[in-house]
C-alpha cells in the first residue's frame, strides 16, 4: 500500500506552521501525523454563532459582535504585576469595551482601525463589557452573511480541545484549518454500501465537521459518523479477539457428572436455578477442545465462589491445575479461605501466592517448584500470580474474579499472557472464567465485553434479608446514627464505617493518584482517631486501607472476623467481596460521591448473616438525594448499573482511565441505537469475511486503530 507516502500521514513537525518545537509538543497528545491530529477531537464546543450588533448584548448571554477597533490602551496593575488590555469596539451605535489580563502583547496587534470579532458573555461592570473574550481578525470583505467562511475563534461553534502545556485551542484550529484539504486524502474504509445504508457522512465531511462544524446538525452527523467508526472498529475487534481465541487449543476436560452431584449435594444450601445453570454451561465449555472465555456476571452475594470452585473441582478431578486470580491481596486471601474450605472434603493441595505471600524466599522458590512439578491443584493470587515467571505443570482453567477491576487493556495483556502460559501441554491456552460483581448494562457489555460468552447470575439466593438503606443528612443525624451502630454493637453485631473517596485532581495522572490515596489514608487515620477517641472510647476499632501491608491487613480481617474488633474504619478498598456475616451495619461517609454500582456494592458486604442489616448512606447535600435515592428503590444489580449509566456516562461509569476506550466511543457507549447497528455491521462483515481478506482497508484501520488504543 501506498499509505505511508499518503500526505495525510506527513510528519506533523513537517508542517511549516509547526516544525520540531510543536511537534514534540504534539506528541504528547499521541499526534504525530496529519492524521492523527485530525483525529484528535474537540471535546467540547463554544457556541459563539450568535451574532449580535453592538447594541443589541446582553448581560449573561454568549454572543459575537463585529465592529472596527475605535481604541485601544494598556494599563498596569499596582506595582505593575499584570496588565490590562482595553478595547473599545464598535459602530456609530454603540462603543463595546474589551478586557483582557495578563496579555500585554495583544495592545500591540489590537491596532485601531481594524475590523474585529469578539466572542463571549458580556458582564455588567458599571456598562456591558467583555472579559478575556475570544477574538479574531475579519477581513475587510468579510461577509457577515457567511461568517463561517472566515471565523474559526469566534462566531460560530468553535472546537476546544483536550490540551497541553504550549498546545491550546487556538492553536490547534490555528494549525488545523489550512490543513483541510489534507482530508480528502484519508482513504474512505467503509464499503459504500455500509455509508448508504446507515445514513452517514462520508469520511473527509465528517472529520471537518468535527473540527469546524457549521452548524449543531452538521456536528451531530460528524460525530454519529466517527462514533459509528469507533464502535464498529471495537465490535470487530472484540469479533476478531474472540475468533482467535476460539481457534486456540485447549485441553477438553469431561464432564464428570457423579462429582458434581456429589459435592452440590454436600452443600448447605441449595444451588439457585441461574448457579446450576451458569455451572452447567461452564461445565460444557470446558468439556471442549477449544478454550473458554466466560464472564460470569452476578450480583453481590450472588453466589459466584461456588459456581467458580464446582469448575475448579472438576479441573482438578480431571488431573489439572487451575489459577485462581483476584485483584486485592485482601480478596485473593479470603477466596484462599473460601475454597480451601469448599474443597476440604478433597483433599487439594491448594496454595496462595501474591506479591508477600510467601514472604521468606526458600519457601516462595519450594512453592514455584510444586506449581511446576504439579503438585499444587489450585494456586490462588493476585496478578503476580502470572506476572510472575510462574511455571505450571498443566494448568486447564484460570478464573479471573471481580475481574472489572482490571482495566480493558490490562483484560487484553492478562488474555496474552494466560495465552502463552508455559503449561507442558503443548502449548494449549487454559480455558477462562472471567467474574465480575458490577452488572453491566447489556449494551455496554455487548461492546466491552463482546469477545466473551455470558452467564448470569440475576437471583439472589433464598432466605436473603434485604437490608435496610437510609439516606443520612449530616450533620443533622449523625449523633442518632452513632448511638444507632453503638446499640447494635452491644447486641454484638459489627459495623463498617466507609470514607469517603478522595476526588482525582487534574494534573498529571501519577502523580495525581499518589495524591488520592495519600489523602484518602489520610482521612481514614483521623476517621480512625476519632471514631476511637471521642464517639465510641469504649468499642474495639479497626483500621484497613490500601497502604497496610498484605499480613497486618489480613490479621485485621482475620480480627474482625474473630469479632476483636466491632467497627472497622476503611477505605473503599473493602468494595471487592469480604465476607463477614455477623456485621450488620455499613455506614458510608461521602455517599454522594460513590458511583451508584459502588454503594451497591459496598452494601452488599453486610446482609450475609441472619441478622437484620442496614446501609447509611451519609450525605452533607441535600441535592444528591434523588441520585442517592436510586440506591434505595432499585431492586438489583442491574438496574442501578443502567441509572448509573444514564446520570454519570460511561466514563464515569468505568473510569475513563480504565476503559482505555476513546471519548467519542465512550460518549456513545449509551446510544444503544447506534450500538446495535455497529454491532450488526461488524458481525456481517466477519461473518462473509472472517480474515478481512475483502476488506483491506477496515483491515488497515483497524490496525491504527488498535495501535491508538494501546498509545493510550
Ligand atoms: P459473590 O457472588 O458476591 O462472590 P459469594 O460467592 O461470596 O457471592 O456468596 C455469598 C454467600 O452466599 C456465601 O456465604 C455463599 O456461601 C452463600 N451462597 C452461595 N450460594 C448460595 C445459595 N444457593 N444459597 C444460599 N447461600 C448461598
Ligand atoms: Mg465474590
Amino acid at each position: 500500500m501506498q499509505k505511508n507516502s499518503s500526505p495525510i500521514n506527513t510528519p506533523i513537525q513537517d508542517i511549516s506552521r509547526v516544525g520540531p518545537q510543536y511537534g514534540a509538543k504534539l506528541k504528547k497528545l499521541g499526534i504525530s501525523t496529519v492524521r492523527d491530529l485530525f483525529y484528535h477531537f474537540p471535546h467540547r464546543y463554544e457556541d459563539y454563532s450568535l451574532l449580535l450588533e453592538p447594541d443589541e448584548i446582553v448581560e449573561g448571554q454568549t454572543c459575537t459582535i463585529i465592529g472596527q477597533i475605535k481604541k485601544t490602551k494598556i494599563t498596569y496593575t499596582f506595582r505593575r504585576r499584570m496588565a490590562i488590555v482595553e478595547t473599545w469596539v464598535g459602530n456609530e451605535n454603540r462603543l463595546i469595551k474589551a478586557i483582557w489580563f495578563n496579555q500585554p502583547y495583544l495592545s500591540e496587534s489590537l491596532k485601531e482601525g481594524q475590523m474585529i470579532a469578539i466572542s463571549g458573555k458580556p458582564v455588567h461592570k458599571k456598562t456591558l463589557i467583555f472579559q478575556n473574550p475570544a477574538h479574531e481578525f475579519v477581513r475587510k470583505d468579510f461577509d457577515p452573511q457567511d461568517p463561517i467562511k472566515d471565523l474559526i475563534h469566534t462566531g460560530r461553534l468553535v472546537p476546544i480541545y483536550p490540551e497541553t502545556e504550549g498546545v491550546s485551542s487556538r492553536w490547534l484550529r490555528y494549525i488545523l484549518r489550512p490543513l483541510i484539504p489534507y482530508v480528502f486524502n484519508v482513504p474512505e474504509f467503509l464499503p459504500k454500501g455500509i455509508i448508504k445504508a446507515q445514513k452517514l457522512l462520508e469520511l473527509p465531511k465528517a472529520l471537518i465537521g468535527i473540527h469546524f462544524p457549521p452548524n449543531q446538525k452538521m456536528l451531530s452527523l460528524a460525530k454519529k459518523r466517527l462514533a459509528f467508526d469507533e464502535i464498529l472498529l471495537i465490535q470487530l475487534m472484540v469479533l476478531l479477539q474472540k475468533q482467535s481465541w476460539h481457534d486456540q487449543k485447549a485441553v477438553a476436560i469431561k464432564f464428570d457428572q457423579p462429582l458434581v452431584k456429589e459435592f452440590v449435594s454436600n452443600l448447605p444450601f441449595h444451588l439457585t436455578n441461574s448457579q446450576r445453570l451458569s455451572a452447567w454451561e461452564i461445565l460444557q465449555d470446558l468439556s471442549k477442545n477449544s478454550p473458554m472465555n466466560r464472564l460470569l456476571e452476578g450480583d453481590v452475594g450472588s453466589g459466584k465462589t461456588v459456581v467458580s470452585a464446582i469448575s475448579a473441582l472438576q479441573a482438578v478431578k480431571a488431573g489439572y491445575q487451575v489459577a485462581f486470580m483476584a485483584p486485592t491481596e485482601i480478596l485473593a486471601q479470603q477466596h484462599y479461605k473460601t475454597i480451601t474450605h469448599a474443597l476440604k472434603k478433597y483433599n487439594l493441595n491448594i496454595a496462595l501466592l501474591t506479591a508477600s505471600t510467601p514472604k521468606k524466599k526458600s519457601e516462595r522458590e519450594e512453592l514455584l517448584n510444586d506449581i511446576k512439578y504439579g503438585n499444587i491443584k489450585i494456586l490462588i493470587g493476585t496478578h503476580s500470580l502470572i506476572q510472575e515467571s510462574v511455571k505450571f505443570k498443566n494448568l486447564s482453567l484460570v478464573v479471573i474474579d471481580e475481574q472489572h477491576r482490571f482495566g480493558v487493556m490490562q483484560r487484553a495483556s492478562l488474555l496474552k499472557q494466560i495465552t502463552h502460559l508455559e503449561d507442558g501441554l503443548n502449548k494449549t491456552t487454559p480455558h477462562l472464567l472471567s467474574m465480575t460483581a458490577t452488572p453491566i448494562p447489556r449494551t455496554l457489555s455487548l461492546t466491552v465485553y463482546g469477545s466473551l460468552d455470558l452467564s448470569l447470575l440475576n437471583e439472589i439466593p433464598a432466605g436473603r434479608q434485604t437490608i435496610k438503606t437510609k439516606i443520612i443528612s449530616v450533620p443533622k443525624n449523625r449523633q442518632a446514627t452513632y448511638l444507632f451502630i453503638e446499640e447494635e454493637v452491644a447486641n454484638g453485631r459489627q459495623a463498617f464505617v466507609v470514607c469517603p473517596k478522595i476526588e482525582p485532581k487534574t494534573g498529571p495522572l501519577k502523580k495525581g493518584h499518589l495524591n488520592i490515596v495519600e489523602e484518602e489514608i489520610k482521612a481514614v487515620k483521623s476517621e480512625y482517631e476519632k471514631l476511637s477517641k471521642q464517639i465510641f472510647p469504649k468499642l474495639k476499632i479497626g483500621l484497613l486501607h490500601g497502604k497496610i501491608k498484605a499480613m497486618e491487613k489480613e490479621k485485621i480481617m482475620q480480627d474482625f472476623s474473630d469479632k476483636k474488633i466491632d467497627i472497622l474504619v476503611t477505605t473503599s478498598v473493602i468494595e471487592v467481596g469480604i465476607d463477614v456475616p455477623n456485621a450488620t451495619i455499613m455506614m458510608i461517609e461521602g455517599a454522594d460521591r460513590f458511583g451508584l454500582a459502588q454503594l451497591h456494592q459496598l452494601r452488599g458486604r453486610v446482609g450475609r448473616g441472619s441478622h437484620q442489616s442496614y446501609c447509611f448512606l451519609l450525605s452533607t447535600s441535600g441535592k444528591e438525594t434523588a441520585r442517592l435515592k436510586a440506591v434505595i428503590d432499585a431492586k438489583n444489580g442491574f438496574e442501578l448499573a443502567e441509572k448509573d449509566l444514564q446520570l454519570r456516562g460511561p466514563g464515569q461509569f468505568f473510569g475513563t482511565q480504565q476503559s482505555g476506550l476513546p471519548d467519542l466511543a465512550m460518549v456513545s457507549l449509551t446510544d444503544s441505537a447506534l450500538i446495535k447497528n455497529a454491532r450488526q455491521v461488524a458481525s456481517q462483515i466477519i461473518a462473509e469475511d472472517p480474515q478481512l481478506k475483502n476488506h483491506s482497508q477496515i483491515l488497515e484501520r483497524l490496525k491504527e486503530f488498535q495501535q491508538g488504543l494501546h498509545r493510550e
